[in-house]
């Protein structure tokens, strides 16, 4: 099986707008089946892929996203790197049936564990990392396939306003990824999956000039067709790579998730400062993260982290260090934040349509430390701002830089077999159309 990932790609796109300019795509597609895939909740990178790979629900992987509370304390928090999967995945399974992989750039790898094939880390790999590929001698390897340039795992300041740099720094390192999956597929594998992270980039840095439903979008702007080029460019490296498989080579095409317009930031601590949950010693004269600032946690009941989704932590005695919220009463204050929540307008009076869960009721389990509340603002419309003295709560920048996409609930997966054709038809939905079966499910590893 040959899996070609690409993160952030949207269904609309790919199976409609832009069907016709991406002859490779259409073909699996047409040759093949097709349809949206449903991505895990929260619907982000880390930990879709591993959901997606473990079959395991984000809840049972304890990784509630890039960031996780470390502890229950108010400033530990750990980032979320393969050391935090427990569960096996694809590949682990496969190995222990002594099956090879290649494994390239698929989010929770690095630290680089060992493996029965070959691996190169995500874009999670910090910079200067002493050992991105197992075995470690890849890394040799790859340099020379590379010409000594430097192998990249994601796209260097990809929050810029410089969109021509933006674009120079996604080609080039997509161009340099695609040498090296060339040259990984002469290794003996039986298994090959490859995640390419300039989708999701390129969507963040320049959906506003593609999407005319983007408050911030100027029709005939020179960034237009921007996206599309770069999903055609996409479209013919994966032809080329496609032309070298065997014959018994089924091929995947996968996303994590989707991506829809950013219609503008919320931002939630500021929320609960106002309403009274969020108490600091002193507000800022100026936007910094909650970090940065004071908390009189002795008077707090809840406070929020940023992020594409927004989280919800309440401070409860006898859990946190200076808990507030009985615990008897826990459930209640969990019931009043979602009811306001729920019934928030947006800047302009309207129903924002705000989503609120708690972890406990969507996932089998939760293990580590989970949110108290999972809120997708405006069902992801909006996203959370977890930076305080703002002075409103509605902001049209962003506290990290610019960024005009969110991510939306449904990615994409087209399943090709060369030994049998498929019909052609959009499966919507199909039983296994779940992040989290679809690989292992047509592997026949389901996980239970
Ligand atoms: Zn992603």
């Amino acid at each position: 099986m040959f899996v070609i990932g690409l993160d952030c790609a949207d269904p609309r796109l790919v199976f409609e707008q832009w069907r016709d300019d991406l002859p490779t795509l259409r073909q699996l597609m047409e040759e093949g089946e097709y349809g949206r895939l449903q991505s895990c909740e929260p619907p982000i990178t880390v930990p879709a892929w591993s959901v997606m790979l473990s079959g395991k629900d984000p809840g049972e992987l304890g990784v509630y996203g890039f960031r996780n509370r470390a502890d229950y304390s108010y400033e530990r928090m750990q980032i979320a790197s393969s050391l935090s999967i427990k569960a096996p995945r694809v590949w682990d399974i496969l190995g222990q049936h002594g099956l090879r992989s290649v494994v390239v750039g698929v989010p929770q790898t690095y630290p680089v564990r060992p493996i029965n094939g070959w691996l190169v880390s995500s874009f999670l790999t910090p910079p200067g990392a002493r050992q991105w590929t197992y075995p470690a001698s890849l890394a040799e390897e790859i340099d020379d396939v590379l010409g000594g340039e430097p192998y990249e795992f994601d796209v260097t300041h990809f929050r810029t306003e410089n969109k021509d740099e933006l674009l120079d720094n996604i080609y080039r390192m997509t161009r340099k990824r695609f040498r090296v999956l060339h040259y990984l597929l002469d290794k003996p594998w039986d298994f090959f999956m490859f995640v390419e992270m300039g989708v999701d980039r390129i969507h963040h840095g320049m959906w506003k000039y593609m999407d005319p439903a983007h408050p911030k979008h100027v029709p005939g702007n020179p960034y237009e067709n921007a996206i599309h080029d770069y999903y055609v460019y996409l479209d013919g490296e994966i032809a080329r790579l496609l032309d070298r498989l065997d014959k018994d080579t089924v091929v995947m095409v996968v996303s994590d998730h989707g991506a829809r317009p950013m219609m503008g930031g919320f931002a939630i601590n500021e929320w609960l400062i106002r309403e009274g949950y969020l108490v600091l010693h002193e507000y800022p004269d100026r936007m910094v993260p909650l970090e940065k600032v004071a908390v009189d946690w002795s008077r707090t009941t809840a406070w929020a982290a940023g992020g594409y989704h927004g989280r919800i932590h309440l401070n409860v005695k006898g859990r946190e260090p200076q808990g507030t919220i009985p615990p008897s009463d826990y459930e209640k204050v969990r019931d009043e934040l979602k009811a306001k929540l729920e019934a928030m307008v947006d800047h302009e009076g309207k129903p924002m349509g705000n989503v609120v869960r708690k972890p406990d009721e969507i996932y089998k389990t939760v293990n580590n430390i989970p949110p108290d509340l999972i809120v997708y603002l405006g069902n992801l419309a909006w996203r959370s701002v977890g930076s305080v003295g703002l002075r409103r709560l509605y902001t049209f920048e962003n506290d990290t830089g610019p960024d005009d996409a969110n991510h939306d609930w449904e990615g994409i997966y087209i399943l090709w077999d060369p030994r049998q054709r498929l019909n052609g038809e959009e499966k919507h939905p199909l039983p296994i159309a779940h992040i989290r079966d679809i690989i292992l499910e047509i592997l026949g590893l389901r996980v239970q």
